[in-house]
């Protein structure tokens, strides 16, 4: 019997355990998570007597890793209220148009009112993108380490408005960081494909588009039943029926090869204060990128060096409980984004017992919106004690959408500390270097946020893929022994 321990117990390291333990049921499968709940980011809070994701709320249903993980688990899914996103911009709220990829527009016409007519002619005189191809240390040019960043390709190609008031709302609703920072190559595969087979973004934006055709009823997000924060739960339970050992408030501290045992892994794990080993053929490390490096710094240093130069960004998020009268005064709208350029506290709100109907049938009494705050660099809004990052996003809020909002019933601050990595350009190259390290290694392997997309359906495919290779790692020393 194979025995293999994962490090954290996010959505990747339940998913890779998981995995694990439905294609190998016979092995020993442990999972450490240092705090006292699963789940990471996967969270809820009680407010106001219901519990509210605090967290993640959706997952991508177009891609079908969440699809298919919910199905094995028996657990049935919900989805939002479908509008157009909202942006609160010059102090008004407007529709983002129909037909952008990430912000990108597919006619700068369609943006008329959200950008001036002067921005709008500089997007309609659409200009080429120069993507600078670094010299390899071999003195040619690397092609595969060619990279820009979103907002300075959309910035040459469409303008800085439409930077500053389109792809930098939404880039930050995912990233929560810097346009001008985040690769396109990492960040928006499409964009990067369109600049370098030489097409307008404009184009990529309208192909894009057209792939989605708008009398397509498929769902594009969903969630579990009782919300996103309920799966690590749902994944805990699934587990346990397999006999996998979940244990939390137990923190790895270290990780290195066994000693006198050929091909084993020896984990120093941290519980209730005291130091406990821990031995495992496999391992699987699945914390934030910072732990993960520390982690690794003895056994891996190439990919523990790639891993610790990933910075994150820390944000908070602020649910408010309003009387459930609110409900219907809200703008229409499932919530909007905030361009930084326009210097509000908030970056994004989000009319939660309207976007969800299960909350609103759940919860019939209140009427949630959340907002959060704090992205990349731009942190100091989360000095301020929890009363005043309330106080802040009331003020915001209100503003926003014009209305006398009531003092609210209940409420609460979730700060959000290394919330979501940022990939720096050449992120693409840094993941390469991570995995090319670790492949030296036998049986052990990283996954989650920090490799290829932050969004849940990208962690779950880590996961899968790290415990494949582990499950083939493993499998092959069989045939050898
Ligand atoms: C506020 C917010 C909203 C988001 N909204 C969405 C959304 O709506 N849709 C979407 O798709 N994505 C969303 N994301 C992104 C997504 O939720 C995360 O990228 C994903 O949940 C990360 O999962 P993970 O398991 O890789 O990492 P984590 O959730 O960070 O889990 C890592 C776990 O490792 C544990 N750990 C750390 N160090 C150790 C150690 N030494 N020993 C043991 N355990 C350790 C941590 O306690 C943690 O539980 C959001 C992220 C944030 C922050």
């Amino acid at each position: 019997m194979k025995s293999v321990a994962i490090v954290g117990g996010g959505v990747s390291g339940l998913v890779a355990a998981w995995h694990l333990a439905t294609t190998a049921p016979s092995w020993k499968i442990t999972v450490f998570e240092a705090d006292e709940r699963v789940g990471g980011k996967l969270r809820q809070e009680e407010i106001a007597g219901h519990r509210v994701d605090v967290g993640a709320e959706s997952a991508l249903w177009r891609r079908p890793e969440v699809v298919d993980l919910l199905a094995e688990l028996g657990v049935e899914a919900v989805h939002p209220q479908r509008f157009p996103a909202l942006l609160w911009s010059r102090g008004s709220l407007e529709a983002l148009p129909a037909g952008t990829l990430m912000g990108i527009p597919s006619d700068p016409e369609s943006a008329r009112g959200l950008l001036s007519d002067d921005e709008v002619a500089r997007a309609a005189d659409e200009r080429p993108v120069e993507i600078s191809v670094p010299r390899s240390e071999a003195g040619d040019s690397a092609d595969d380490l060619a990279d820009i960043s979103v907002g300075d390709a959309v910035e040459q190609a469409l303008g800085a408005a439409v930077v500053d008031r389109m792809v930098e709302p939404l880039l930050g609703g995912v990233y929560a960081g810097n346009a001008r920072e985040l690769s396109a190559r990492a960040c928006v595969p499409p964009l990067f494909k369109a600049l370098r087979d030489g097409r307008r973004l404009t184009e990529a934006a309208r192909a894009a588009a057209s792939a989605v055709s708008s009398n397509d009823t498929r769902q594009v997000f969903g969630a579990p039943t009782d919300g996103m924060g309920s799966l690590p739960e749902a994944l805990r339970a699934g587990l346990a029926d397999r006999g996998v050992d979940v244990v939390t408030g137990a923190r790895v501290t270290e990780l290195r090869r066994s000693l006198g045992h050929r091909g084993t892994w020896h984990l120093e794990v941290e519980r209730d204060g005291l130091p406990e080993p821990h031995e495992a053929d496999g391992v699987i490390v699945t914390t934030a990128a910072p732990a993960a490096a520390r982690l690794l710094a003895a056994i891996a240093p190439e990919a523990s060096d790639a891993l610790g130069g990933i910075e994150y960004a820390t944000m908070a998020i602020v649910t408010y409980a309003f009387p459930a009268s609110v409900h219907a005064s809200l703008p229409e709208g499932t919530g909007f984004l905030v361009p930084p350029v326009d210097g509000r506290t908030i970056k994004a709100s989000t009319f939660s017992s309207v976007k969800w109907p299960w909350l609103a049938e759940a919860a019939p009494d209140v009427a949630y919106v959340r907002v959060s705050m704090g992205r990349h660099r731009d942190e100091a809004v989360l000095d301020h004690a929890d009363d005043e990052l309330l106080a802040l996003g009331l003020d915001d809020l209100g503003e926003a959408t014009g209305l006398d909002l009531p003092a609210p019933l209940d409420a609460h601050v979730q700060r959000w500390t290394n919330g979501l990595p940022q990939y720096a350009l050449g992120h693409v190259e840094r993941v390469r270097r991570i995995r090319d390290d670790l492949t030296r290694l036998p049986a052990l392997d990283v996954a989650g946020a920090a490799l290829d997309g932050v969004g849940i359906p990208a962690c779950v495919a880590t996961a899968r893929a790290a415990a494949d290779r582990v499950l083939d790692d493993l499998g092959a020393q069989d045939e050898l022994t």
